[in-house]
């Protein structure tokens, strides 16, 4: 029995991508050979990448200003390269939003390269909310912030307003509802929660931005190198990128990312409705600022944990076991979650 898979990263995709991708893997498009035994450089490969960075484009409308990479080394990498490619060697200075374990990951790194200031952080409840009002000051290289904090289950409503450079790590959001591209210098992406396989990271980055540093930047970390190489400076991750070209695809035959955010909205209501009038259940997240990709979620009596996930399991519901840093519950619910399944993890909640 297929399981309703709740998993956090890697996650869940459309069943219809995974057929098609298995079917590449033993004969890509009748050419008799296998997608991943084919040339980076072939013209059936290079049809693929272009096919996925406009499909990029054309989603998420992104402007004439900004390139479209897929690049390798995970949203980790990024914690580096955009330090690397933004922070000027003299002086170099930048302002981090803390929300979480991935936002003080992506501060640390950028420690190695200049000057970070932590402009807000909500370290002081454990990241159960998103910080607001605070100021950011105008002389910084870049401001980065994580839009969706895939462990604590918070969610940025609103793109943080600064004249600086604007630096997202969109991991855990991208493509779940419309975002202006024409607001930020670089917008980063592992592709394993929302878009494809594990292995590709998707980089959308504003040309004049770069090149600004001062520094020597080493090749595979130079996203100019990458941009003039269009993502094959090196060997990409054919796989990752065949995939995500193939939900691209399921995702604007959806009708776009309107639809899908309608549908996203829906289904987080759904379950914080449950949660919120289940006498068993708690979400201590502030509730504007509530992530609706990552739904966090305690019992009353942690004593019951093993036996409400014994109770999932019997369902076939998979992979809702919080994050350690959290506890309790998380149920990622991505494009890809059929709402049919979140009525699934209802029903459990709902007899419990
Ligand atoms: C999963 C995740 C990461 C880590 O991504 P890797 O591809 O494993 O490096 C970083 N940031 C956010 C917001 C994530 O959800």
């Amino acid at each position: 029995m297929k399981k309703h898979n709740f998993s956090a990263g890697p996650s869940i995709l459309p069943q219809e991508v995974f057929q098609k991708a298995s079917q590449a893997i033993l004969d890509f498009d009748n050419t008799g050979l296998s997608l991943i035994e084919i040339s980076h450089r072939s013209k059936e490969f290079v049809a693929v990448y272009d096919k996925a960075v406009a499909l990029v484009k054309e989603i998420l409308n992104v402007p004439a200003t900004h390139e479209v990479l897929f690049l390798q080394g995970g949203a980790s990498t990024q914690f580096l390269m955009t330090a690397i490619n933004l922070m000027k060697v003299d002086g170099g200075k930048a302002a981090y939003i803390n929300t979480g374990a991935w936002s003080n990951k992506a501060l640390k790194e950028a420690k190695n390269f200049g000057e970070v200031i932590e402009v807000a952080s909500s370290a002081d409840t454990n990241h159960n909310y998103i910080p607001k009002g605070f100021n950011i000051p105008s002389d910084v290289d870049y401001v980065h912030y994580t839009s969706n904090n895939t462990i604590f289950g918070t969610q940025f409503k609103e793109t943080p307003e600064t004249d600086a450079v604007l630096v997202a790590d969109m991991s855990s959001d991208i493509f779940s509802k419309p975002v202006d591209v024409s607001k930020f210098g670089i917008i980063y992406a592992g592709a394993q929660k929302n878009l494809g396989p594990a292995g590709a990271t998707l980089v959308i980055i504003k040309k004049d931005i770069l090149g600004n540093t001062g520094r020597t930047i080493p090749s595979m970390l130079d996203y100019q190198i990458h941009i003039k190489g269009e993502s094959m400076f090196n060997t990409p991750p054919v796989f990752a990128i065949y995939v995500s070209m193939l939900n691209l695809e399921y995702m604007k035959a959806q009708g776009g990312l309107e639809a899908i955010a309608k549908k996203n909205e829906e289904k987080a209501a759904l379950l914080y409705n449950e949660i919120d009038n289940n006498p068993s259940f708690i979400n201590n997240v502030a509730k504007e600022d509530r992530s609706l990709m990552n739904v966090v979620f305690l019992l009353k009596d942690a004593s019951k944990d093993a036996e409400f996930l014994a109770a999932c399991n019997e369902a076939g519901i998979s992979n809702v076991k919080g994050h350690r840093s959290v506890g309790g519950f998380r149920a990622s619910i991505y494009n890809a979650m059929p709402i049919e399944s979140v009525q699934a993890l209802i029903d459990v909640m709902k007899k419990f």
